[in-house]
């Protein structure tokens, strides 16, 4: 049985993955600021704590050894455009502290959750974009903030490898979504706030689309990113993989797709003053299928249907 901490078990990704991790059989530490929002946490013990600091890495991480680090201060591109220097000061201290502890503690694996952030603005100028290959990081131009820290802490992942013999794992996730994913508040990313729009929509409000809508992305469905985590988790690479899908969508298509779901008619209108991020994102799964012998599989339509319903019932009661 192995002993594994998941960090940010409290949040969207690391709730899942603490869940198919107590299916596997692990025994599990969950750590957080806050316990998971729509459920209770699964996890064999779940400390709250506050990973900015040094003492609380260490309590989490004792006895175990494997460390999936999913916890950083985040949200949608709305949060991330608002918050860089708090939200780049709080991820960095985590990121810092966790290598340390995880130094101290001798953890004999360690995950780390990048981001598709990571990559230069200019690279991503088209919504017709290039599928970007892990690569095409460097030379660096990240999102500001978010993706900059992001990128820092692989490249520090990478040395605490080198100097100190670490097994470090880096997935850079592309746009994850699913039920149990925040989907209000300010943290939402665009496929749940447009489904809590759809589902709370009526005749005579236009539902808000940010953007002129042919800003382009890719998304991957939460069951396939967990999948992805734990066969990268079991890799030999030690170098960052995207974890994300390929199937690339403009806004305006995921909003009819989403739409199309609800069964409703929905009117809506692009406000083109909100932040929306670079122009087009895509992921190149090359690396991924090479190391892992898998990708993603579920297309956006069916794993849209799960998260509105899920969002849907959310709202309505
Ligand atoms: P989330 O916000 O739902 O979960 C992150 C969790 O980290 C939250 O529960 C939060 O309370 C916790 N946290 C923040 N500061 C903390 C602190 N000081 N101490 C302890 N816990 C703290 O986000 P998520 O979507 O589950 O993302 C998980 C990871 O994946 C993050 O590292 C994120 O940057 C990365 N990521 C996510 C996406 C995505 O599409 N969801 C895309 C790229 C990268």
């Amino acid at each position: 049985m192995t002993k594994v901490l998941v960090t940010g078990a409290g949040g969207f990704i690391g709730h899942h993955l603490v869940k198919r991790l107590k299916k596997e059989g692990c025994w599990v530490r969950g750590a957080d600021l806050r316990r998971p929002q729509f459920e209770d946490s699964p996890a064999d013990k779940f400390f709250i704590g506050d990973l900015r600091r040094f003492e609380d890495c260490e309590v989490a991480m004792f006895g175990v050894e494997h460390v999936y680090h999913l916890a950083a201060d985040m949200g949608g591109i709305g949060y991330i455009s608002e918050n860089r220097a708090d939200l780049a000061r709080n991820s960095a201290l985590i990121n810092l502290n966790m290598l340390q502890a995880a130094r101290k503690e001798k953890i004999g694996r360690y995950f780390f959750s990048s981001s598709a952030c990571v990559y230069p603005a200019w690279r991503q100028e088209h919504a017709a974009v290039a599928k970007l290959k892990e690569k095409d990081a460097w030379p660096a131009d990240p999102e500001p903030g978010y993706g900059m820290e992001k990128l820092f802490a692989e490249e520090l992942c990478k040395y605490f490898a080198k100097d100190y013999g670490m097994e470090v794992r880096i997935a850079r996730f592309h746009n994850i979504y699913g039920p149990l994913g925040t989907y209000s508040g300010g943290k939402e990313k665009a496929p749940a706030a447009l489904c809590r729009k759809v589902a709370q929509s009526s005749w005579g409000d236009d539902l808000v689309l940010w953007g002129d809508g042919k800003q382009t992305r890719s998304f991957c469905f939460i069951d396939d990113c967990i999948e992805g985590i734990l066969r990268i988790m079991a890799s030999d690479c030690a170098e960052p993989i995207n974890l994300g899908s390929e199937e690339l969508v403009s806004m305006d298509e995921l909003l009819h797709l989403i739409v199309d779901i609800s069964g409703k008619t929905v009117p809506y209108k692009h406000d083109k003053s909100k932040p929306q991020g670079v122009r087009g994102r895509n992921s190149d799964n090359t690396k991924l299928r090479s190391v892992t012998g898998w990708e993603p599989k579920t297309s956006l339509k069916d794993g849209l249907k799960p998260t509105y319903e899920w969002i849907a019932q959310q709202v309505c009661t």
